[in-house]
């Protein structure tokens, strides 16, 4: 069973598969993310990028699909994501879908992005981004130097690679504590007054935990900008331990999320 398989035998497959479908890299990489790519620095430049490492969606294995969740709204408009992200979800009156008391993960809310479903603290799976053409990750963010806050956007397959491979290369070494480069990122240059490294993502709005744009801050390597609260409010709805120092529950947080994305991928422990 995949349940028993190791680790080891899990990073084994992972880099084969890379290596397997680097030759058939995915000629849809839309281009129209390259403007913010390029106009800010990145966090991780020490990894080394390869397209087309991940599955295109006709190598998934749909069975790893999530439970199911209400249809994006597609086709996806990256221009009205902002407003998206600083609309709260709206409270659902707990006895709408329970009588009885239920478990916190079990609530279902309005997913407060595209890309995030309708349970707390929830991101879809590659697979299901893929299907639903969803392959631009948007986020707001602010200069601290001038002020200005803007829009950047990510390529979900291209920056989950980044992502992904820097922790199955370190993960060994990490101790299920995150790493420095976590706890202090690196931020992106301003495309308005040239500042580096100063243009921090806006987290939450009205402080509302629930409009947190996770899968944005993992994309980024943004995730160590969260207060302890807010990362343990995300281990709260995904039951992941909750305590110790902020390394701790930052190092869980990156790869809950990264479960979430890829459940085939070698992050379990
Ligand atoms: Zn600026």
């Amino acid at each position: 069973m995949g349940r028993d398989e190791s680790n080891e035998e899990k990073k084994r497959k992972y880099f084969a598969k890379e290596d397997d479908i680097a030759s058939t890299s995915n000629p849809t990489q839309r281009p129209r993310i390259t403007r913010n790519i390029n106009s800010s620095k990145q966090p991780t430049s020490s990894v080394v990028l390869r397209l087309g490492l991940l599955p295109s969606s006709s190598r998934f294995d749909l069975n790893s699909s999530p439970p199911p969740s209400p249809p994006s709204p597609l086709p996806l408009d990256v221009n009205r994501l902002s407003r998206v992200a600083v609309d709260p979800p709206t409270r659902v009156p707990r006895n709408q879908t329970q009588p009885t008391r239920i478990r916190h993960s079990d609530e279902i809310i309005p997913p407060p992005f595209p890309w995030a479903t309708n349970r707390h603290a929830m991101v879809h799976t590659l697979t299901y981004l893929v299907h639903n053409q969803i392959q631009t990750i948007a986020g707001d963010v602010q200069c601290k130097r001038c002020g200005r806050n803007f829009v950047i956007e990510f390529d979900v397959r291209q920056k989950f690679l980044e992502v992904s491979n820097f922790i199955v290369e370190k993960m060994d070494n990490m101790h299920d504590r995150a790493p420095d480069i976590w706890l202090n990122p690196t931020l992106p240059s301003c495309r308005y007054c040239g500042q580096e490294n100063c243009v921090k993502p806006l987290i939450t709005y009205k402080n509302n935990k629930g409009s947190i744009n996770w899968l944005f801050l993992l994309l980024g390597q943004w995730l160590g900008l969260c207060t302890i609260d807010q990362l343990k409010y995300f281990c709260k709805h995904t039951r992941n331990h909750r305590t110790g120092a902020k390394d701790r529950v930052l190092y869980a947080t990156y790869i809950e999320l990264c479960k979430q994305i890829y459940p085939q991928g070698p992050f379990s422990r």
